[in-house]
């Protein structure tokens, strides 16, 4: 049993539905403040009713990740209501479908600047803050596609959650010095509201390509983050863990059939 995050704040970024929400939960479950992150404030302030509802404290707040200054603000605002931060979850992300023929400059940097930029953004904004908390802790949302796997339409957001990757390795080294570590979980396919958006076929067609024979929930990624997030990982900087049911194992569809 880990010790709790009794006393801890978090911001988490895409806190309004899907993988976010689930991080959110799962900390304020276990005695986290939580700023649940997004852009719609109506999204954002449904999640943060629900936590409170079931016991544990939150507050919603409207930011884009793509806005430093929007960023910069969510930082104060954490600071101000709960005086500390503690933990950074730079979650949010897109991940629309295009093929590279296809693909515009404009979408391209659509993908780029959110998911990649919008990580370096929230790390930067929060930073002063995370430097005040005594073990601050940052923890990335990448994803095996990318890093590890490759899909069809997802040139530009493959190349966005390995550039994570990219970031997280010297990040962590220049923050080392303020105490703070910054991790990443690399999800494989969980049910979100984002990934059911891509239609039945791709839900099913995936869900037969993982071991395990089900998609990922959010709270499996939550607890990945939980982990990274509590006392106990203190002396982990710069790793990743996929969380992913087996999904990047199998050699052959023969392998899948065992
Ligand atoms: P989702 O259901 O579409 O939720 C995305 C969240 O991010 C929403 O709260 C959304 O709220 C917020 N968001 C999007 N753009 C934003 C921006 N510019 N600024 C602030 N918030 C923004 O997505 P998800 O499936 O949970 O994915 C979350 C993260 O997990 C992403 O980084 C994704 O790459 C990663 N991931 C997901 C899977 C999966 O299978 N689902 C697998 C691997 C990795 P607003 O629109 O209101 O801003």
């Amino acid at each position: 049993m880990l010790t709790s995050l009794d006393g801890r704040s978090a911001i988490v970024t895409g806190a309004s539905r899907g993988i976010g929400k689930g991080i959110a939960r799962v900390f304020a479950r276990h005695g986290a403040r939580v700023l649940v992150v997004a852009r719609n404030i109506d999204a954002a302030e449904a999640t943060a009713a629900e936590l409170r509802e079931a016991g544990g404290e939150a507050t919603a707040f409207a930011a884009d990740v793509t806005d430093l200054t929007g960023m910069e603000a969510a930082a104060a605002t954490a600071l101000e209501r709960y005086h500390n931060l503690d933990i950074l979850c730079a979650n949010a992300g897109i991940f629309p479908m295009v093929s590279m023929e296809a693909m515009t400059t404009d979408q391209w940097d659509e993908v780029i600047g959110t998911n990649l930029k919008g990580t370096f953004i929230s790390v930067k904004a929060c930073l002063p803050a995370l430097k005040q908390s005594d073990g601050g802790r940052v923890v990335l949302t990448s994803s095996i596609t990318g890093p590890v796997t490759g899909v069809p339409g997802w040139t530009h957001y493959g190349a966005s959650k390995a550039g994570q990757l990219g970031f997280l390795r010297t990040a962590c080294i220049e923050i080392a010095k303020y105490g703070i570590t910054m991790n990443a979980v690399m999800p494989g396919n969980i049910f979100t509201e984002g990934l059911e958006d891509l239609g039945e076929d791709y839900l099913r067609t995936m869900a037969a390509s993982i071991p395990l024979k089900r998609l990922g929930s959010v709270e499996d990624i939550g607890y990945a983050a939980l982990f990274f997030a509590s006392k106990e990982a203190a002396f982990i900087t710069g790793q990743t863990v996929i969380v992913d049911g087996g999904q990047i194992l199998p050699e052959s569809l023969e392998a899948l059939e065992t």
